[in-house]
């Protein structure tokens, strides 16, 4: 049997993503991406996935900060990444340009694919409510017993026949409207799967402190109270 975490979304958000390690009990980590982007502590969270070794792929959001293109986000997010491509030690830039679109994981039988978006588009939405019937098709065209997708920042598990789809929500910035980080684990067994996705209060305030005083907007602090 094993187990391993997955999380999505950090965002820069330190506070979120402490509290979630020390929920941990072990299990091998992996992020679906969006490391940076939004919150206050960049340098800091970047540099705790790659001391822990943690396995990610890149987000819309490290790769904007990486490109400097950000002509697909709004103007708050667009600020985001400005500030964060300037806060970014060399080093930091260069390991989020090193990371990859996909990853694949096999545990026991089971071999479980990553992607931020869509397996197709780094910057597709997927949810269950639009993307349910393609489901089987990507995990036929993957050949894989579980797809793994960020991006949404909205947590659901989807399972039918011999698949499981699921996005472990957002570390760092919520928007289901429960403001506590959210990420999930996966107990493999066998073929056996199981993923629970898991909720952790963090010191919000603080987190949202940092954002005011960078001078990023308001609504990037304001949102992290209210989850959305
Ligand atoms: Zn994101």
């Amino acid at each position: 049997m094993r187990r391993i975490a997955v999380v999505s979304d950090i965002h820069s958000n330190l506070e979120a993503l402490e509290e979630v390690l020390a929920r941990l009990r072990g299990e091998e980590v992996y992020c679906l991406g969006d490391i940076v982007g939004y919150g206050g502590n960049p340098n800091e969270v970047v540099e705790r996935i790659r001391e822990l070794g943690i396995g990610t792929v890149i987000g819309n959001h490290d790769q904007a900060v990486v490109t400097g293109e950000t002509g697909m986000f709004n103007a708050r997010a667009a600020m985001a990444v400005g500030w964060t491509a300037r806060q970014l030690s060399s080093a930091n830039l260069e390991y989020l340009r090193s990371l990859p679109r996909e990853l694949r994981v096999t545990a026991d039988r089971v071999t479980a694919y990553m992607a931020h978006g869509s397996p197709d588009y780094l910057w597709e939405y997927v949810d269950p409510a639009t993307h349910s019937q393609l489901f089987g098709h990507y995990l036929q065209k993957l050949g894989a017993r579980v797809i793994a997708l960020g991006h949404t920042h909205v947590p659901y598990v989807w399972n039918e026949g011999a698949g499981t789809v699921f996005n472990p929500g957002s570390v760092g910035q919520p928007r289901d409207g429960d403001r506590r980080a959210s990420y999930a684990v996966v107990t493999v067994d066998g073929e056996e799967v199981e993923v629970e996705v898991h909720r952790v209060e963090y010191d919000y305030e603080k987190a949202a402190a940092k954002i005011r005083a960078a001078g990023l907007p308001e609504q990037l602090a304001s949102r992290l109270q209210h989850g959305v």
